[in-house]
């Protein structure tokens, strides 16, 4: 099954790139295409809202835990599946569905 997100290039978007089921939007090419497109499959997988909601809360709650932005976006479990594996140009095609659970040790402080 070849399906995958609908990508649209502006000529600025914040961050760079951002994927808002079903599109994926970005401003320059580059592995943030990959990257994104990890974050599509998440929110496919979750069935959209479910996604949104989970990342804020892992964000939030990261948050309040290390009192730093930085540190509570990169160890959120979707975004560490997807710098992970984003400059791995295989890896879309042979992911695992709700890979990113994987990484949901690491948020409560385990070792990857
Ligand atoms: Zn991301």
């Amino acid at each position: 099954m070849n399906i995958g997100p609908i990508k649209i290039r502006l000529p600025a978007v914040p961050y760079g790139a951002i994927c808002i089921f079903p599109f994926v939007f970005y401003d320059r090419d580059g592995h943030d295409a990959s990257h994104e497109e990890t974050h599509w499959w998440q929110q496919l997988e979750l069935l959209i809202l479910p996604f949104y909601f989970l990342y804020a809360l892992f964000y939030l709650f990261g948050l309040i835990r290390w009192r730093d932005h930085q540190v509570a976006y990169y160890r959120n479990p979707f975004e560490v599946e997807a710098y992970v594996n984003e400059l791995d140009d295989g890896y879309l095609d042979d992911r695992r569905w709700y890979a990113w659970m994987r990484h949901v040790g690491y948020w409560f402080g385990e070792h990857e």
